[in-house]
C-alpha cells in the first residue's frame, strides 16, 4: 500500500460553485428543469458557463430576486411562486423541477424543501419539485450532482432484483460503451443514476451493487446504503489502468473470473497504450501540480503519473473521502503529497516556489498564472470532457500535452524571431 502525505488547510477558496454542475446534469436529463434561486451574480454564472460549454437550448432558469424581494420574505416566495406558475403552464415537457439554493442570505432563509413540498401538492400528477443547494458557501462545484442526485433517492423505486447500478453523470456514448464491455464480461443487468429521463429512475434495494464512474457522490453514496445497496470500492474509470481495475472490481462483485474481463479489454487496451505513446513523449518527466477543485484531482494524477510518467508536486483536492478514495491513493506513489481544502495564497506560493511545466487549477486562477508564465489547464475541462473508460486514455492524457505542446512551439517560435 502506498503511503501518501496526507495534509489539510483552511482558509480563502477560488473555486466555483454547486451551480455549475446544473450545466452537465441538465444536458444529461433533458426532462428535467433547474430553477435557480439566486441572484443576479448567480444568473450571470450559470449563462456564461452554460453559453461557453454547451451549445443547446437552455433548460434552467433563474428566479432573480430583485433588490425589493429581498427586503422581505413574502415577496420573495411570491416571485417564486409566479416564476414557477409561468414555467410549468410554458413547458408542458417539464418533469421534474429542481429548485437549486444559492448564496445570497435571503435565499438561505428560504426555506426550498417546505416550497417544494407545497408546490408538489398544487402540481400533483403533473410535475415533480425537489431542492438541493448549490451554494458556493456550502459546495464546490462538482458536489451540485451529489446534491441533485440525492434530492433524487427518495424517488427511486424498491426492488431486490441483483443488479449493477452505474452512478454518476457519463457522457451518453460513453455509457454504452461501459455497458456493451459490461454485457460482454457477463454482466448485462445494468442500471445508470441519473437516468436520460429524469422520470425512469432506476429500482434500488438489497440487490443493488453501486459501482461509481464519479469520486465527487459521497453523500449520495451515503443514502444509497441505507436503501440497502452495496457499495463497490474501486479506483474510478480513468485510464486503462483505473478503467481495468474498475471493470475487475464489477467483476469480482459479480463472480465473473477475472480472466474473462482481460480478455474481452485486451484489444482495447492495446490500442489505448499505442495511442497513449505520442502523449507519453510529451508529458514524461514534466511537474505537475493539482489545485483543488473538481474531487477528479486525485484520479487524474494517479493516470498521469502511472501511466504518462508525469512528477506530481502536489495534489490538490476540495474535499476528501478517504474510503471512496482508499484504492486511488494505493495506486499513488510513495509520498505523494495530497492536500484537501484550500489556502488559495499559500497554494500559489508554493505553485510559485516548485515551478511546474503544468498547473490544473479553476478558471479564476488560470488567467493570473499563465500571466507570471506559469503554463495551466482548466479543471472544469475534466467535467465536460468524456474521458472515462480505456478507449478515451488518450484523449483524457491529450488535454494535458495540448497545452505543453503548444507552449513548446510557441517557445521555439519566440526564440527563432529573436
Ligand atoms: Fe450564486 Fe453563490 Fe454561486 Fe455566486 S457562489 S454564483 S452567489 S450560488
Amino acid at each position: 500500500m502506498s503511503k501518501v502525505e496526507l495534509n489539510k488547510e483552511t482558509g480563502p477558496r477560488e473555486v466555483f460553485c454547486g451551480l455549475t454542475s446544473i450545466v452537465w446534469l441538465h444536458r444529461r436529463m433533458p426532462d428535467a428543469f433547474f430553477l435557480v434561486v439566486g441572484s443576479r451574480t448567480c444568473a450571470h454564472l450559470i449563462q456564461s458557463a452554460a453559453g461557453v460549454m454547451i451549445f443547446a437550448e437552455p433548460r434552467f432558469g433563474t428566479a432573480i430576486l430583485e433588490e425589493k424581494d429581498l427586503a422581505g420574505l413574502a415577496d420573495a416566495h411570491e416571485e417564486l411562486d409566479r416564476v414557477v406558475n409561468d414555467l410549468v403552464t410554458r413547458r408542458p415537457e417539464i418533469k421534474t423541477l429542481f429548485l437549486v439554493g444559492s448564496c445570497p442570505s435571503e435565499v438561505i432563509k428560504l426555506d426550498l424543501a417546505t416550497v417544494a413540498e407545497k408546490l408538489n401538492k398544487k402540481f400533483l400528477g403533473q410535475v415533480k419539485f425537489l431542492n438541493y443547494s448549490g451554494s458556493g458557501i456550502e459546495t464546490t462545484f462538482t458536489q451540485g450532482e451529489d446534491g441533485a442526485l440525492k434530492a433524487l433517492i427518495p424517488l427511486m423505486g424498491e426492488s431486490d432484483e441483483e443488479k449493477l447500478l452505474l452512478v454518476g453523470t457519463l457522457a451518453n456514448n460513453v455509457e454504452d460503451r461501459f455497458k456493451k464491455i459490461l454485457k460482454n464480461i457477463g454482466i448485462s443487468k445494468v442500471d445508470s443514476f441519473p437516468p436520460r429521463q429524469s422520470t425512469e429512475l432506476p429500482k434500488i434495494g438489497k440487490g443493488t451493487r453501486v459501482l461509481l464512474t464519479q469520486p465527487y457522490l459521497s453523500e449520495t453514496v451515503r443514502d444509497l446504503k441505507h436503501r440497502g445497496c452495496d457499495i463497490i470500492f474501486a479506483p474510478f474509470p480513468l485510464g486503462i489502468e483505473g478503467s481495468t481495475k474498475w471493470l475487475l472490481a464489477a467483476a469480482e462483485a459479480f463472480n465473473v473470473p477475472t480472466l474473462k474481463v482481460h480478455e474481452t479489454i485486451a484489444p482495447l487496451a492495446s490500442r489505448a497504450r499505442q495511442a497513449l505513446e505520442a502523449h507519453i513523449k510529451i508529458l514524461k518527466g514534466k511537474k505537475l501540480f493539482l489545485l483543488p477543485e473538481s474531487q477528479l484531482e486525485i484520479s487524474i494524477a494517479r493516470f498521469l503519473h502511472n501511466e504518462c510518467e508525469m512528477d506530481l508536486i502536489e495534489v490538490g483536492t476540495p474535499y476528501l473521502n478517504k474510503e471512496l478514495m482508499e484504492k486511488e491513493l494505493n495506486l499513488l506513489p510513495d509520498n505523494t503529497k495530497i492536500v484537501e481544502g484550500q489556502h488559495v495564497e499559500k497554494q500559489l506560493d508554493r505553485v510559485r516556489e516548485s515551478n511546474p511545466d503544468l498547473v490544473v487549477c479553476g478558471m479564476g486562477l488560470a488567467n493570473p498564472l499563465e500571466a507570471e508564465g506559469i503554463h495551466t489547464k482548466w479543471s472544469i475541462e475534466m467535467v465536460f470532457s468524456p474521458i472515462h473508460g480505456i478507449d478515451q486514455a488518450a484523449d483524457l492524457a491529450s488535454l494535458f500535452s495540448r497545452p505543453l505542446k503548444r507552449n513548446k512551439i510557441l517557445t521555439t517560435k519566440t526564440l527563432a524571431t529573436h
